[in-house]
């Protein structure tokens, strides 16, 4: 949209039917950049709700919601038809995509977000998490998203359970669990959701459908082997260039930046864009070390049964600290007062 004189091709691999929904605070993104994602987004409250067993909150921050599928609608309806080539990529390079069926793209740059690299590189943490849309026999009567429910089951490690109203009768509702040395699987997340609806009275809900899923959250390693590991020398988004919350794992804020920066950027040759979102990334790893920080005491700095509470003394914070920590811009200050109630060794996080 910001360059009409580039011709821009999509290789999307596989056909985009997922509907998760992927959220993020507006606030998380400039100003400036809001462009990009609004004509992406299904719906938006202009607050959300965090519960714990000992503290309940309502913050005022507008909250957005992407939903895979109108994610791909409205991508469709911007791009023109011959820049949507449905094929796999075979081999990528800085200028060069071989694509499945034969034939090779030449392009001035080519950016590869084909996921993660080697994450055995990295030290990670998990979060796993299991995603149902329900429809309920009537009204749900919720009226804002609670982002963080812990008052669950957390015997099995930092367990959160998500909802978004959807419409009067339709939830997303994600169970997702925060866990070093193993995956859960869903099974287990399965149960988490079954017992949430249950308790909330929506056991005769219907499932429309559900995804399972994992993303990294990396707490510390090699970034430069690991971008490498993803193909050396070719330009990278989204989980392969580390461009995530290191502590939500939240991508679409990263996912923004990088689009404008490249739509304000000249037209760099391949091995120049490398260069250029390689520095980017680098940058941004290393500015985030703090957050990994914070992130590794959510996965190691208690016994599973406890790890809620450091979400939960997070949520006890003034607002500001809140909104720029999930905006990756904390200060020094904001991050004591996030360590401030829980050391790894022990301590109240209230
Ligand atoms: C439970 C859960 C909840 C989450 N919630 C949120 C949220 O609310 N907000 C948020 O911002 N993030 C959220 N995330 C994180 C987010 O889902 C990930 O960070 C994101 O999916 C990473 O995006 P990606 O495009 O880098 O990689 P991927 O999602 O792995 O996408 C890679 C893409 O590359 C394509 N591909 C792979 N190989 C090829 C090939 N050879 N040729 C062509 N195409 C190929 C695949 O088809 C796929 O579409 C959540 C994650 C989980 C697990």
């Amino acid at each position: 949209m910001r360059r009409p004189e580039l011709a821009v091709a999509l290789i999307p691999g596989g056909a985009d039917d997922s509907e998760v929904v992927h959220s993020c605070f507006a606030n998380d993104i400039a100003a400036a950049d809001r462009w990009i994602i609004e004509p992406f987004v299904t719906r938006s409250w202009n607050g959300y709700r965090v519960v714990f067993p000992a503290h309940r909150r309502a913050l005022g921050v507008r909250l957005l919601a992407v939903a895979g599928g109108d994610f791909a609608v409205a991508l469709d309806r911007m791009l023109p038809a011959e820049a949507r080539i449905d094929s796999w990529a075979v081999r990528v390079s800085a200028t060069q995509v071989a694509l499945a069926e034969g034939s090779l793209i030449e392009a001035g740059g080519v950016i590869d977000a084909r996921g993660a690299g080697d994450l055995s590189l990295l030290g990670i943490g998990w979060r796993t998490g299991l995603t149902r849309a329900v429809r309920t026999p009537g009204p749900h009567g919720v009226a804002a998203p609670v982002i963080v429910d812990a008052a669950v089951d957390q015997r099995d490690g930092c367990h959160l359970v998500t909802v978004l109203p959807i419409s009067a009768d339709r939830l997303h509702i994600a169970d997702s669990r925060y866990q070093i040395d193993r995956i859960a699987d869903r099974g287990a997340h399965a149960e988490g959701l079954d017992a949430y609806l249950a308790a909330n009275g929506w056991s005769g809900a219907a499932t429309e459908w559900e995804s399972h899923g994992a993303t990294p959250v990396p707490l510390d390693g090699d970034f430069d082997a690991y971008w490498q590991s993803g193909g050396a020398g070719t330009a990278k988004a989204g989980v392969g260039a580390g461009l995530f919350h290191p502590a939500t794992g939240r991508m679409l804020p990263d996912a923004v930046r990088l689009a404008a920066w490249v739509a304000d950027s000249p037209p760099l040759p391949g091995p120049a864009l490398h260069d250029a979102l390689h520095a980017h990334a680098l940058r941004t790893w290393e500015a985030r070390r703090p957050y990994r920080q914070i992130a590794a005491l959510l996965f190691r700095g208690a016994a599973d049964a406890e790890r809620y509470r450091i979400i939960e003394h997070f949520y006890r914070q003034p607002t500001g600290l809140i909104e720029r920590f999930h905006a990756g811009r904390s200060t020094p200050i904001d991050r004591l007062r996030i360590l401030a109630g829980r050391t790894p060794f022990g301590g109240k996080a209230r």
